[in-house]
């Protein structure tokens, strides 16, 4: 019963790019924490959720040649940091784009997509990726 509660509880932080905000300080965090570094016992209590934006620019990026085995049918494909709309610095794989196109300061927004398959359990996994924004 307590596990299915937890997935449920994360199923929208991994979907939705749900983050942190520290109510002391505001700072904004992703992946989501339960207590800001820089605030520490200050902070203790109120981090709340924080929907990141869904949209930003490339901050730096790389082409991937060589694929571990589960990617292998992706290669080559281009992983970036993303500066968001608001200020985070996320890092996801950019889809549906030229790869000779890529550049920093590309515009981008997250979307919700496969990520891979687990054959033995049937089990697809969903996570957000890039596309660009025009
Ligand atoms: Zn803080």
């Amino acid at each position: 019963m307590a596990t299915v509660a937890k997935e449920w509880r994360e199923i929208p932080a991994r979907y939705n790019l749900e983050g942190s905000e520290c109510g002391n300080c505001n700072r904004k965090f992703f992946p989501k924490r339960s207590m800001c570094p820089f605030c520490r016992r200050n902070g203790f209590g109120k981090m709340h959720p924080y929907q990141v934006s869904r949209k930003g620019k490339v901050f730096t990026f790389s082409v991937i040649h060589e694929a571990p085995d589960c990617n292998r049918n992706l290669k080559p494909y281009a992983v970036a940091m993303i500066r968001t709309d608001d200020g985070l610095l996320i890092s996801g794989q950019l889809v549906d784009v030229d790869l000779s196109k890529v550049e920093i300061g590309m515009r981008v927004r997250s979307v919700l997509r496969k990520l891979d398959e687990d054959g033995a359990s049937g089990v697809i996994h969903y996570g957000f990726k890039f596309v660009p924004d025009l």
